[in-house]
C-alpha cells in the first residue's frame, strides 16, 4: 500500500510525476470541496508536500492526526507553523542551499537593473525613441557600500557577488559571525545610516516583521537603495512606497511584497523601482533541484532514515 500524502500546491512536472508514482497523492488545491476531501482522507495521511508560499497552518496540521512529515518546497518556512508542528511531533523539511546561487543572482540583477535603469533602457530602444532622444545618465554601483540584512547562505552569496563590483560589504543580524571580516552592526538604523544599499536577505516571520521600518528607510536617505529578495513582511511597505514616491529614497529592487501577488500600484509607474514577481529561485534547474530535495526528504523519512534538510 502506497503511503498517502496531501499536497497543497502544484510541483514542477517531473516532481509531480515522481510523487504520483511513489505515493497516493491527495491534491488539496484541486479539490472541489477541500474540507470534505480532508475529512475523508485525514485518518490515513502520513505526509504533506507544501511550499514556502502556501505553507501549513494549524487548522491543516491539526486536521491530520497521523501526520509525520511536512516536506516544503523552498528555504523560507515562515508560512509553516513550526510551533504547531513541534507540538505535534511532525518533522518539517525545507530546501536550503540548492537555490542560494539563483536567489543571489536575482538580487544582483535587480540591483543593477534598478541603479542602471535597464528596464527603462530596454523600453527606450523598443519604443523607437533612441534616434530622437537621449537616455538619461544613471548611478554607479562601483564604490558603493552595501549593508546586508541577514548574512546567511543567500546574504553571503550576494556579498561575494557584490565585492568584485567594487562594493564594500557590511552586515546586520542577531549576532556577529565568526570568521567574517566584514563590519558587523548590532543596530539596523546605525547600519542604514552608513550604507548606500540595504540588501534584505533575512527570513520572514514574526521576528523580522517590519524590521525595515520608516526609521531605517529615513536613515538610508534620498541617495539610498533597498533590494528585497527575502520576504515582503520584513519591510513596512507603506513607508517604503511613500519614501519612493516622495524621493526620500533613491530606488528599490523588489522581488517580494507584503501581499503577493498584489503590488502597490504606486510602484508601477516609478522609474526608480525595478519589480519582479517573486522569481528569486525560478530557474528550471533550481526548481528541479528543490523538488528533488522535497522527494528525497520524504523518501528518507518513509524509509526510516533521517531526513536530509530538517527544520524541526
Ligand atoms: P539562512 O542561511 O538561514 O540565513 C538567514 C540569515 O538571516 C542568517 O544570517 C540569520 O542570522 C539572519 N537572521 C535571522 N533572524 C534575523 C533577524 N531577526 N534579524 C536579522 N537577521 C536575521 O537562510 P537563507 O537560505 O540565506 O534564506 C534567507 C531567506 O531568503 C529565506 O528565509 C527566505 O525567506 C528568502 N528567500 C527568498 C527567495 C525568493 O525567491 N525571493 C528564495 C529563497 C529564499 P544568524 O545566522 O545569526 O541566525
Amino acid at each position: 500500500m502506497a503511503v498517502e500524502i496531501v499536497q497543497t500546491t502544484p510541483m514542477p512536472p517531473a516532481i509531480q510525476q515522481a510523487l504520483d508514482r511513489d505515493y497516493t497523492v491527495h491534491r488539496l488545491w484541486e479539490a472541489k470541496d477541500r474540507d470534505a476531501l480532508l475529512k475523508e482522507v485525514a485518518p490515513r495521511i502520513r505526509g504533506m508536500v507544501t511550499s514556502g508560499g502556501v505553507g501549513a497552518q494549524p487548522p491543516l496540521i491539526e486536521a491530520l492526526p497521523k501526520l509525520e512529515v511536512i516536506s516544503s518546497f523552498g528555504v523560507g518556512y515562515d508560512s509553516i507553523d513550526i510551533d504547531c508542528a513541534k507540538r505535534r511531533g511532525v518533522i518539517v523539511t525545507n530546501t536550503p542551499d540548492v537555490l542560494t546561487d539563483d536567489v543571489a543572482d536575482t538580487a544582483m540583477a535587480l540591483l543593477l537593473a534598478m541603479m542602471r535603469r535597464i528596464p527603462q533602457g530596454d523600453q527606450f530602444v523598443r519604443q523607437g525613441r533612441w534616434p530622437k532622444d537621449k537616455f538619461p545618465l544613471t548611478d554607479k554601483l562601483g564604490g558603493k557600500v552595501m549593508g546586508v540584512l541577514g548574512l546567511g547562505r543567500i546574504g553571503q552569496a550576494i556579498a561575494r557577488r557584490a565585492e568584485p563590483f567594487n562594493v564594500e560589504i557590511r552586515y546586520f543580524g542577531p549576532r556577529k559571525k565568526a570568521g567574517i571580516a566584514w563590519r558587523y552592526y548590532d543596530d539596523l538604523v546605525a547600519m542604514a545610516k552608513d550604507v548606500d544599499i540595504l540588501m534584505i536577505a533575512c527570513p520572514g516571520g514574526k521576528e523580522t516583521e517590519k524590521l525595515v521600518n520608516a526609521a531605517v528607510i529615513d536613515a538610508l536617505g534620498p541617495k539610498g537603495y533597498v533590494v528585497n529578495i527575502a520576504r515582503g513582511s520584513v519591510v513596512e511597505e507603506p513607508a517604503l512606497v511613500t519614501a519612493l514616491v516622495t524621493g526620500k529614497l533613491a530606488g528599490a529592487g523588489l522581488d517580494v511584497f507584503a501581499d503577493e501577488p498584489n503590488v502597490p500600484e504606486a510602484l508601477w509607474t516609478l522609474d526608480s523601482v525595478t519589480l519582479a514577481p517573486h522569481v528569486g529561485s525560478a530557474t528550471h534547474a533550481t526548481r528541479q533541484a528543490m523538488g528533488d530535495l522535497v522527494l528525497k526528504n520524504l523518501a528518507a523519512h518513509f524509509a526510516g532514515q533521517p531526513v536530509l534538510t530538517r527544520v524541526v
